[in-house]
């Protein structure tokens, strides 16, 4: 799937329907690994909180 610039719109192909100007079709980039480490942190610091809570909670 496209996108047309000038029309602000989904184009279905390499040219818009509406404009005829001929559109790049954008490739979704990968989550970079910054970010993927990021989240892994986050989560092994919540399961790290939600252990501490229940281990206070049952003392
Ligand atoms: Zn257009």
């Amino acid at each position: 799937m496209a996108w047309c610039e000038n029309c602000d719109r989904p184009v279905d192909g390499e040219v818009c329907t509406i404009c005829g100007e001929e559109v790049t079709v954008t490739e979704r980039e990968p989550i970079p690994w910054t970010w993927r480490f990021f989240i892994v942190a986050t989560i092994i610091y919540l399961i790290w909180r939600i252990y501490q809570l229940v281990s206070w909670l049952s003392h």
